[in-house]
């Protein structure tokens, strides 16, 4: 199944190991959380969960993606799953 949406809760600590683990997806703003960066979403595109719509992406860039959510310490990526 392909990655259709990424959100987050609250509580980010900013430690970038998102960014890291998907530097193309993730990325920590001058002073805030970490979000999905724009060239990786649907811009407009949003849901009730706030969740960001994703771009097309490709299968190595859904692997960092998982591995993203299965990093961050305090668990607050989340995905959804179409298909
Ligand atoms: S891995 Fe989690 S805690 Fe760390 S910057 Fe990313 S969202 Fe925030």
């Amino acid at each position: 199944m392909a990655i259709s949406h990424i959100w987050f809760t609250g509580g980010c600590i900013r430690c970038s190991a998102c960014a890291y683990a998907a530097p193309q997806v993730f990325e920590l703003p001058a002073g805030g959380d970490a979000t999905v960066q724009g060239c990786a979403r649907r811009d407009g595109i949003g849901t009730s969960e706030d969740a960001f719509a994703l771009a097309v992406i490709d299968d190595d860039q859904e692997q960092r993606i998982r591995d993203a959510a299965d990093g961050c310490p305090v668990a607050i990526i989340h995905i959804r799953e179409n298909g």
